[in-house]
């Protein structure tokens, strides 16, 4: 996916008109590229169209090459569909949530929640499934660790008055999150259910929350839900999977409405407000560095505070140091795992990931916990340099940082394999990388 339509694009570098051909190829490839991302076969079909037609009539302006003509028009057409991102304002209010199972829904309350506190405001989850055993576990759990205010009742039987209790059992909190129930398929009782709900909390704001995955049965999950309680955004989950979530498009052009978040993992910090050229970066396979470079600089810049002695550039010069790793660790926690960072690199996502080990990155949260700490136990002379570190300091790192010694090892294990993978990028030469670290 993408490569075809990667490649059909640089064949037309240098040129600086299309010919009829040209047009008819790359707009193949576009189509390709959006029905395997799930787009709807209609929609491709009303996109393509125009795309061909500006593509034929339109003149690119003077010094455009004829391929960042063609991207432009079709960054645009989709952009018109797909819309800027659903407004959220940042003061008091109410939002449900709805959709079916296992979307995300309950995940994505506390996602929210945890935005919502970044921005300084206070919000609490309720959560009124009473259907899914294990529900009201799961969102306080993820309440906890998002650090929000939650309201469930583990007792509970019915939804509607749940969602009246939690309203005013959370009155502290200024942005009221409801989450919902969902059944595998859309069954009146969900709506009727979800109508109830709504009547009592009279959201602001429902959103609905849709898989990455979901393909074709966007179109009538859309209508369902926007018809009984009126959906103002879209929320896509699950976008650290495969799926591109061309779904989404579907639901947005059916609800008339627009996307709000995106989830990208399982940990209530894995959501990002949707931005209209990244993700249609991704939907067509292609690089987007801008995005790449902001998430890149806000890593960077929240792993540099007041740490003045280190400096990224350092990596790219050879040197990989434990304290490096370290501190690459915190940003990599900050961007995101490092195979959708190489994903967003024009021309360089699919064949250095390929080459990668499964595991060269695969650093969890607990574990990299655990190497914090471990590494906090280290002189400097070791982080600068691990090659010193034997089997005695790794004892006696084992004990000041109450870590198995196995996972001193791991650590060290884990840096070796780091520091190959990023000779790796050393050797990529088109400077990509280099630019990247230093923004
Ligand atoms: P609900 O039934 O709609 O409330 O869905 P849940 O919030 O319970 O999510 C269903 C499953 O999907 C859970 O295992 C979640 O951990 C997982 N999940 C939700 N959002 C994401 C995401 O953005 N990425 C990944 N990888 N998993 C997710
Ligand atoms: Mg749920």
């Amino acid at each position: 996916l993408g490569s075809s339509l990667r490649g059909s694009l640089d064949k037309l570098q240098g040129k600086s008109r299309l010919s009829e051909e040209d047009v008819e190829e790359i707009v193949k490839e576009i189509q390709r590229s959006l029905l395997s991302a799930d787009v709807d076969v209609s929609l491709v079909m009303d996109l393509s169209s125009s795309i061909k037609e500006r593509a034929t009539e339109e003149e690119p302006p003077g010094g455009t090459s004829a391929r960042d003509h063609v991207l432009k028009i079709v960054y645009e057409e989709l952009v018109d569909l797909i819309g800027e991102s659903t407004d959220i304002p940042l003061e008091p209010q109410t939002i449900m949530l709805a959709g079916l199972q296992g979307s995300g829904k309950t995940t994505t309350a506390a996602k929210m929640a945890w935005w919502f506190s970044k921005k300084g405001l206070r919000p609490a989850v309720i959560q009124t499934d009473t259907f899914r055993p294990g529900a009201y576990d799961q969102a306080k759990q993820m309440c906890e660790r998002a650090e929000v205010d939650f309201y469930g009742d583990p007792e509970g039987e019915d939804p509607v008055q749940i969602a009246r209790d939690g309203l005013e059992a959370t009155d502290d909190a200024d942005v009221h999150i409801v989450d919902t129930a969902g059944r595998h398929a859309l069954e009146d009782s969900l709506i009727d259910e979800i109508e109830e709900i709504e009547g009592v909390v009279q959201p602001d704001l429902s959103l609905l929350v849709l898989d990455a995955a979901i393909g074709q049965g966007a179109k009538e999950q859309a209508r369902e839900f926007d018809d009984s309680v009126g959906i103002g955004g879209v929320v896509i989950t699950k976008l650290d999977g495969t799926a591109k979530g061309g779904g989404a498009l579907t639901a947005v052009n059916e609800t008339d409405s627009s996307i709000s978040f995106l989830g990208t993992g399982e940990t209530v910090q894995d959501i990002e407000r949707f931005e209209p050229n990244g993700f249609i970066s991704r939907l067509l396979g292609m690089g987007d560095l801008k995005q790449l470079s902001e998430r890149v600089e806000r890593a960077m810049a929240e792993t540099q505070e007041g740490d003045d002695d280190w400096d990224p550039e350092d990596i790219m010069k050879g040197s990989f140091t434990l304290k490096d790793m370290q501190k690459q660790m915190e940003a990599m926690n900050n961007m995101g795992p490092l195979d959708q960072v190489l994903d967003m690199i024009p021309g360089l996502g699919g064949g250095l990931k390929d080459q990668l080990p499964d595991d060269a990155m695969d650093v969890t949260q607990d574990r990299m916990r655990s190497f914090d700490v471990i590494m906090d136990s280290m002189t400097d002379e070791e982080l600068e340099n691990p090659r010193i570190i034997g089997a005695a300091r790794v004892e006696r790192i084992s004990k000041g940082s109450g870590q198995d010694e196995e996972l001193v090892r791991e650590l060290l294990q884990q840096h070796k394999m780091m520091e190959r993978t990023l000779k790796q990028f050393q050797g990529m030469g088109d400077g990509d990388m280099q630019r990247m670290m230093k923004k």
